[in-house]
């Protein structure tokens, strides 16, 4: 008999193959007494498994691809690191030697004590440890305890084809992921745009997330269907729907390689309206994804993806030395690189969201440029490494959720003073460089026009914009039925902060998943929006839809979505502009 799973579709497209279940988490921790005379064996087993974890992480190291991005192996680092000091294992050993406790227990003991200590910590790169102690413990924990490694950290490992099933997923997890070829990953939690599921799309992987309980009805190894179009994982196939899904996997095959035709096509509407398609990007691997997709440059470059999973940000130079790489592939397009946008979901999973006051809401605490402005050591060395990098190319500055004028002024000012700085040191860069921001916070949108007037651009961050708007938190998936870019509210707000951009006589884009949404591409162009930042894997297919599309018809499209009363009559409304193909 078929069993039909329902989730939350992130990421499009069918795979089929056997299921891999990721049980990282799920370590049922024994706690016994050791015989007195067995004390010196217990002490012995334990630095046993923390070498054999060593031993794991380096062969893990090795093996990480030439191409792989730099945070994997930094991440690997911190785990070395952690286990050469002697200090985590110093109580543990204290448990075994005075209180005859197991080592897999006095570890766990440890690991409970440390990260109560790191939950009250009020700063967010020392938070982030928490998880990497979490880590590193149930490495060693699994090694006692004889688990098999996880498979998809073993080098050797063939993964290739399978469809990854886990409570949640790190980017980084879904980075090293994608090295193995898997064909798709589930997961339990996590929301359409969490960043992890942002990944997955720009990977062009089938995904989904929220799919509660997979565990207890999936078996490892079990062949598996996966509907990322549709949220749906199928297991028990009878042969005839394998062959519909079969069937169903090639055309969406053919379909999405025979877009690769329109690579060199310039985005421009039937009636010869041009609209800019830049792509978003995370990683320095993607850049050339941009070019092998014709972009027409980076709309968006999410650089804090070099901060993540380390324990010292990277300094100037380096990430010179990274927007630098954007620019020479790029040539004279334009990178758009986003200052750093740390905290919400984007330090270590759900850090500090259990206990404490300070991170009970992290997606309405100190993130992005409220983040930057409070460190300002974190903040320069990337404003001047951005400046810098404009010297070579077209480099646009772009400040991520600004909530009030003063937060642009206070950067604005600080650009000034980079530029004298680095003037005095004979430094070479754009003195025009351009600067824009996010509008993302619903108090910014509807003051779009009082931020156009001070910067150069504007680009609406539809991910956070609805998440605010709607008050749902973006990776929760019990309020995931929320998140409506349809809701007149999210309408209005886009629909006036792109008006704001074109009575100020500056651009506006839209870099929020919404963009790259086929389905919302005519109704973006009906409100006016002239320019799309989405990831490389659905450039060509909102292309397609752009060549498609008559402007001169479209116009009743907005009149009559901005007049419906609710996101379905919107939804109803759209479906009828629908391209045949889309
Ligand atoms: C957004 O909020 O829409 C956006 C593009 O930024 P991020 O998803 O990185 O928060
Ligand atoms: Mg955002």
């Amino acid at each position: 008999m078929t069993l039909a799973l329902h989730g939350l579709g992130i990421s499009r497209g069918i795979a089929i193959g056997p299921a891999h279940i990721v049980e990282r988490d799920q370590l049922d921790i024994p706690e016994y007494e050791i015989d007195a005379g067995l004390i010196d064996d217990e002490i012995e087993r334990l630095k046993e498994a923390v070498m054999a974890a060593q031993d794991q992480l380096r062969a893990i190291r090795r093996h990480v691809p030439a191409a792989a991005a730099t945070e994997i192996t930094a991440l690997i680092d911190a785990h070395l690191l952690m286990l050469d000091d002697a200090a985590l294992i110093h109580e543990p050993l204290r448990l075994i030697r005075e209180q005859r406790r197991n080592a897999e227990w006095a570890l766990k003991s440890q690991r409970d004590a440390l990260v109560r200590v790191f939950e009250e910590m009020d700063d967010s790169y020392l938070r982030t440890r928490r998880d990497d102690v979490a880590h590193v413990v149930n490495r060693i924990q699994r090694i006692l305890l004889k688990h098999s490694p996880l498979r998809h950290e073993q080098p050797d490992s063939r993964l290739t084809g399978y469809i990854i099933f886990a409570d949640d997923l790190t980017p980084a997890d879904t980075v090293l992921m994608q090295h193995h070829g898997i064909a798709a990953f589930v997961t339990e939690y996590g929301g359409p745009t969490s960043h992890t599921s942002i990944l997955a799309r720009s990977l062009g992987i089938p995904a989904i997330v929220g799919l509660h309980q997979a565990h207890a009805y999936i078996r490892d190894e079990e062949p598996v269907i996966v509907d990322g179009t549709r949220g749906v994982v199928l297991a028990g196939a009878d042969p005839t729907t394998l062959e519909f899904y079969r069937s169903r996997r090639e055309q969406d095959q053919r379909y999405y390689s025979g877009l690769i035709r329109l690579k060199d096509a310039t985005a421009r509407t039937l009636d010869g309206v041009r609209i800019e398609l830049q792509a978003n990007v995370e990683l320095p691997a993607d850049f050339d994804n941009v070019l092998r997709v014709g972009a027409d440059g980076i709309g968006l470059y999410r650089t804090e993806f070099l901060f993540m999973n380390r324990d010292v940000p990277p300094d100037e130079d380096e990430q010179y030395r990274n927007y630098l790489g954007a620019v020479q592939v790029l040539g004279r397009m334009p990178v758009t690189i986003r200052t750093l946008d740390l905290g919400g979901d984007k330090e270590a999973g759900d850090a500090g969201r259990r206990t404490g006051s300070l991170a009970a809401n992290p997606a309405l605490g100190l993130r992005a440029v409220r983040l930057c402005l409070k460190k300002p050591a974190l903040f320069r060395p990337q404003l001047r490494a951005i400046l810098r990098a404009s010297a070579a190319g077209d480099v646009r500055l772009m400040i991520p959720m600004l909530s009030n004028t003063q937060e642009m002024e206070q950067v604005l000012g600080l650009i000034d003073e980079i530029r004298t700085e680095l003037r005095a040191e004979g430094a070479a860069f754009n003195p025009d460089l351009p600067v824009g921001g996010m509008i993302e916070v619903p108090a910014a949108a509807v003051c779009a026009d009082i931020f156009a007037r001070q910067l150069d651009f504007l680009s609406i961050g539809t991910n956070d914009l609805i998440q605010y708007t709607m008050a749902i938190d973006r990776v929760n998936d019990e309020v995931n039925y929320l998140y409506d870019p349809l809701h007149p509210a999210v309408l209005r707000l886009v629909h006036g902060v792109i008006a704001a951009g074109s009575d100020a006589g500056i651009p506006v884009a839209m870099c929020g998943e919404m963009a790259g949404d086929v389905r919302y591409v005519r109704l973006l162009l009906a409100l006016g929006l002239r320019c799309f930042s989405v990831h490389p894997a659905s450039l060509l297919e909102v292309k397609q839809i752009i060549m498609a599309s008559d402007l001169g018809e479209l116009g009743s499209l907005a009149q009559r979505a901005l007049a419906a009363t609710c996101g379905a009559d919107v939804g109803a409304i759209v479906e009828e502009y629908r391209p045949v193909a889309a």
